[in-house]
């Protein structure tokens, strides 16, 4: 492949399920022929709840000192963008638009993976009824319209583990890419869950799920293929970049490898 590869879903180990010094992902994406690493790790959020899948607000600061820094460093080697990962937590949205402008932020995606503001309620990624399967789809299209984001992440988290798809994940796959479609809003095909396949982590039509990419093909939805990389190593797996665009165009996906920035939305 000629064309450099972009990756704007990068985690670090603040968020405590991930590994590797920031710089290494710097690195790593410059050996492996990346023009754009954008970070986007997990945001923090103003409430009491202590977490193991996030920063806490106390390192917010030092998370965007950090990739700032290594903006600077390698200017000219690669485009190094600062994001956010983001659940959708309306409540909190003044507070999230507030820290986009504070810290002028790149951009920001979503990432609905919780119920409501504390991650001891359902996780998305375990969703076993057609009920839940539809709430996810209603939080996840609320998102999209905030105006606060670039693209969904992962946008069939919701079928990991869930058994067959049936009308409940088809309806589910439809409210979000025909929403997609209308606002012309990228869904992310998920190198992470992709890994995970590999790992037997969910028992259910894990993710990327085919079903869902063939109704985002036939809405012609746009899609990003984003690493999602919680280890530096992930990066290297550029063939599955090419895997991924090479899956979506033939499901008839349109693949995007630019995102709006937070000044434009
Ligand atoms: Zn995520
Ligand atoms: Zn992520």
């Amino acid at each position: 492949m000629d064309e450099a590869y972009r990756n704007y879903h990068t985690h670090t180990a603040r968020c405590r399920h991930a590994v590797d010094a920031d710089e290494v992902y710097v690195l790593t994406a410059i050996a492996c022929g990346y023009d754009t690493l954008g970070f986007s790790d997990h945001s923090p959020w103003p409430y009491s709840v202590s977490s193991d899948c996030r920063m806490s607000l106390d390192e917010l600061e030092d998370y965007i000192r950090s990739v700032r820094g290594l903006q600077s460093r390698y200017r000219g080697r690669i485009r190094i963008l600062t994001g956010l990962e983001c659940e959708y937590y309306p409540k909190y949205y003044d507070w999230l638009r507030s820290v986009r402008d504070r810290f002028r932020l790149d951009y920001l995606i979503l990432g609905n993976h919780y119920l409501r503001e504390d991650e001891d309620n359902c996780y998305f990624a375990y969703a076993r009824s057609g009920d839940q399967l539809k709430v996810y789809a209603d939080m996840a299209v609320e998102g999209m319209r905030s105006g606060l984001f670039a693209y969904l992440a992962h946008p069939d988290v919701a079928l990991a583990s869930y058994p067959q798809f049936d009308g409940a994940a088809e309806q589910m796959s439809r409210i979000i890419c025909q929403a997609a479609k209308e606002m012309d809003f990228p869904l992310e095909y998920n190198l992470q869950g992709r890994l995970y396949q590999d790992l037997n982590r969910y028992d259910g039509l894990t993710y990327p799920c085919g079903d869902f990419w063939r109704i985002a093909g036939a809405f012609g939805c746009k899609a990003i293929v984003g690493v999602d990389a919680h280890a530096a190593a992930s990066l290297r797996r550029t063939d599955r970049i090419d895997e991924g665009r090479r899956i979506l165009s033939a499901y008839g996906c349109r693949p995007v490898d630019s995102i709006r920035s937070a000044s434009e939305n």
